[in-house]
C-alpha cells in the first residue's frame, strides 16, 4: 500500500473514531442532562402538588387531570409504604413501595430520586419523591419525554456527518499531499543521484524538517560529488602513471583472470600471455603459496622477464600483480656481446698462434736465409693482421662512443673519391684492376671527411678483394630528393640475398677463408654502416651472385 493511501486511511479512521467518541460522550452527557432537568422539573411539580394536597386533600379528579396534562405518572404513598393513589394503576393492586429507592430516601431525607426501568410502562423512568409530612408525593416521567436537546443534537449531527466526512477526507488528502510532496521529490532525487548525476539539487519546500533534510542532502550530494571527483582524479593519476611505465603491469584475480592492465601490458598482448602455461603456473603458485615468483618466458619472438607478487585482502591472497619486462633487446645485446668477445678472441688467436709458432722456430732452429725470410714474412703477416683487426676495432669503438663529436666540413665528392683511391691504389694494381671514376665532380657534401674517406676506402677494398683479377670497378655520384649518393660497383662474386642481410654485422663474412686470405677483418662494412649512421645516412647493397655488387652511400639531403 502506498504511503499516501496509508496516511489518508489512518487520518480518516482517526477522525471517524474521534467522531464516534464525541457522539458517544455527547449522547451520554445529553442523557445525564435530560435526567437532571427531568428531576428538577419533577421536583418542582412534586412541591407544587404537596402544597395542593395539603390544602385540598387527595382529590382524584384533580390529580388525574394534572398527571395527564403534565404527562407524568403520579403516585401517593403513606409513610408505611402503602400506595394511596396512582394515576396509572389501582392502588390496591400495587405492592408496598416503602423500599422503592426514591420513597426510601424521601422518608429518610425528605426527598428521593431514582432512575430505573419501569415494567409497567416498559421504559426508563426518572422518579422524584417528596415527603409532604403525612404522605410521600412521587412523580415519574420517561427519560425520553423531554430529550429535546438530544433530539436536536441528533437531527443536526446525522445529516451533517456525511458532508463533514467528505470535507475531512479532502482535507486529509490535501494535507497528506502537502506532506508527501517533498518526500517524493526526495525519492526522485535519490534515484537521480543513484544514476550518478550528483549535480542535481533538491528544492527545499514543505515542512521545516523536510527543508532541513533537503539542504543537508544537497550538501551531502555536493560533498560526495567532490569526493568522487577527487577519487576519479586520483584514479586517473594512477592510471597515467601505470600507462607511462615501460613495464607491463597486469592485475589478476585469485583465479588468474585479468582485472586490469596498463598500456605496455596491452602492447605485449598481456591477455594472451596470461594463457601461457608458465605464467598461469607462476600466478597459481604466487596466489596459493603467497610468495613473489620470477620467471622468464619466450612469447612469439619476444622474451619477457616476469615477476608475480601476491595482492592481499586482509589475510587472504585475493590476486596477483604480474610485471612484464621485455628483455628481448637486452638478451639480444647480451648475445651480441658474447659473440663479439668470442669473435675478437678467435680472430686475434689465429694470427697470434702463427706469430708464436714461427717466432719459436726462428728463435730455436738453425735456419738458412731463405727459410728465415719466409718465417719472418709469415710473422709479419700475422702481426699486420692483428694490427688491422685492432685498428678496425678501435675505429668501431670510437664511432660507437656516444656523444662523440666529429668535425664536419663541406667537401667535393670527387676529392673524397681521390683520397680513397689513393689508399687502394696498391691493392688495385696488384690485381690489375681498373678503377673507373664516373661523374663525381660538382657534388658537394657536408661530412666528417676522414670518416667518409675511410668508408669509401672500405667499399673499394671490398670491391677489389671480392672481384676476379683484371675486372673494372666503377665509382659514381648522383643527387636526388633524398640526398647525395656515392656508389661503388664491381663485377665480382656477388652476395646472396640471405648474406646481404648480415654482411653489415661485425665479423660476418660470407667466405671466411677468402676474406682472411685477402686480408679482411670482417669489420669493414660494420665501420661503413657506423660512419653513415653518424651522418644520419645509410648504406645500401644491390648484388647478384656471380655478377657483381653495388654498394651505395646515402648522404641525407641536409648534408648533401
Ligand atoms: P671483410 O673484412 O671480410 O671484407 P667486411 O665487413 O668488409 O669484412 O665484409 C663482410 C663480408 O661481406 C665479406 O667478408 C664478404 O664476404 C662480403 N662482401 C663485402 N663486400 C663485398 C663485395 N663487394 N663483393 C662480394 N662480397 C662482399
Amino acid at each position: 500500500m502506498k504511503l499516501r493511501t496509508h496516511l489518508v486511511l489512518t487520518l480518516s479512521l482517526s477522525a471517524l473514531l474521534f467522531a464516534l467518541w464525541a457522539f458517544l460522550v455527547a449522547n451520554h452527557a445529553f442523557q445525564k442532562t435530560d435526567i437532571i432537568i427531568q428531576q428538577v422539573l419533577l421536583g418542582r411539580e412534586a412541591s407544587f402538588l404537596s402544597g395542593q394536597i395539603e390544602k385540598e386533600g387527595i382529590n382524584d379528579a384533580f390529580l388525574n387531570t394534572y398527571a395527564e396534562a403534565h404527562a407524568v405518572r403520579l403516585t401517593l404513598v403513606d409513610h408505611a409504604g402503602n400506595v394511596l393513589y396512582d394515576n396509572e394503576e389501582a392502588p390496591n393492586r400495587m405492592d408496598n413501595h416503602a423500599l422503592r429507592e426514591e420513597i426510601h430516601s424521601a422518608l429518610a431525607l425528605g426527598e428521593g430520586k431514582a432512575v430505573r426501568y419501569s415494567k409497567t410502562l416498559q421504559t426508563d423512568m426518572v422518579y422524584v419523591a417528596k415527603d409532604q409530612g403525612n404522605l410521600v408525593v412521587r412523580l415519574a416521567a420517561p427519560i425520553s419525554s423531554i430529550g429535546t436537546w438530544r433530539k436536536n443534537f441528533f437531527s443536526t449531527f446525522i445529516p451533517t456527518l456525511i458532508p463533514f466526512l467528505i470535507i475531512l477526507l479532502t482535507l486529509c488528502i490535501l494535507y497528506v499531499t502537502y506532506l508527501l510532496r517533498p518526500l517524493s521529490q526526495l525519492s526522485k532525487a535519490a534515484a537521480i543521484w543513484g544514476n550518478g548525476k550528483l549535480t542535481h539539487q533538491l528544492l527545499p519546500e514543505g515542512p521545516e524538517e523536510f527543508q532541513i533534510l533537503a539542504r543537508t542532502m544537497n550538501q551531502e550530494a555536493r560533498d560526495l560529488a567532490r569526493r568522487m571527483e577527487a577519487s576519479e582524479n586520483e584514479r586517473q593519476r594512477y592510471a597515467s602513471i601505470l600507462d607511462t611505465m615501460v613495464e607491463g603491469v597486469i592485475l589478476v584475480d585469485g583465479k588468474g583472470r585479468l582485472v586490469l592492465s596498463n598500456r605496455a601490458a596491452r602492447r605485449f598482448h598481456g591477455d594472451e600471455l596470461l594463457s601461457d602455461s608458465t605464467i598461469a603456473q607462476t600466478i597459481r603458485h604466487t596466489v596459493l603459496a603467497d610468495v613473489v615468483e620470477n620467471s622468464t618466458i619466450k612469447f612469439e619472438d619476444q622474451v619477457f622477464s616476469i615477476t608475480t607478487a601476491p595482492i592481499h585482502d586482509g589475510d587472504e591472497v585475493s590476486g596477483a600483480v604480474v610485471t612484464l619486462n621485455d628483455i628481448t633487446r637486452i638478451q639480444h645485446l647480451e648475445q651480441v656481446r658474447r659473440d663479439f668477445v668470442a669473435n675478437v678472441s678467435h680472430e686475434l688467436k689465429t694470427p697470434l698462434t702463427s706469430i708464436l709458432g714461427f717466432s719459436d722456430i726462428l728463435a730455436g732452429e738453425h735456419l738458412d736465409e731463405e727459410e728465415r725470410i719466409h718465417y719472418a714474412t709469415i710473422i709479419l703477416k700475422g702481426a699486420r693482421r692483428m694490427q688491422g683487426i685492432i685498428t678496425d676495432l678501435l675505429t668501431l669503438s670510437s664511432l660507437e662512443t656516444e656523444g662523440k663529436q666529429f668535425p664536419m666540413e663541406k667537401v667535393e665528392v670527387s676529392d673524397l673519391v681521390d683520397d680513397a683511391r689513393e689508399s687502394v691504389r696498391f691493392a688495385c694494381g696488384q690485381k690489375r684492376m681498373h678503377l673507373v671514376i664516373g661523374d663525381t665532380k660538382g657534388f658537394q657534401v657536408t661530412c666528417a671527411r676522414n670518416l667518409m674517406v675511410e668508408a669509401l676506402s672500405n667499399l673499394l677494398s671490398n670491391a677489389i678483394r671480392y672481384s676476379p683479377e683484371g675486372t673494372d670497378i666503377l665509382v659514381s655520384a648522383r643527387k636526388d630528393a633524398k640526398g647525395t649518393m656515392i656508389s661503388v660497383t664491381d663485377h665480382g662474386y656477388g652476395i646472396s640475398p640471405q648474406d646481404q642481410k648480415r654482411i653489415f654485422e661485425r665479423f660476418y663474412r660470407v667466405d671466411k677463408a677468402r676474406s682472411r686470405s685477402q686480408g679482411g677483418t670482417g669489420l669493414g662494412l660494420s665501420i661503413v654502416r657506423h660512419v653513415m649512421l653518424i651522418h644520419k645516412g645509410s648504406v645500401k647493397v644491390q648484388s647478384t651472385l656471380g655478377a657483381g655488387s653495388t654498394f651505395t652511400l646515402v648522404i641525407p639531403r641536409e648534408l648533401g
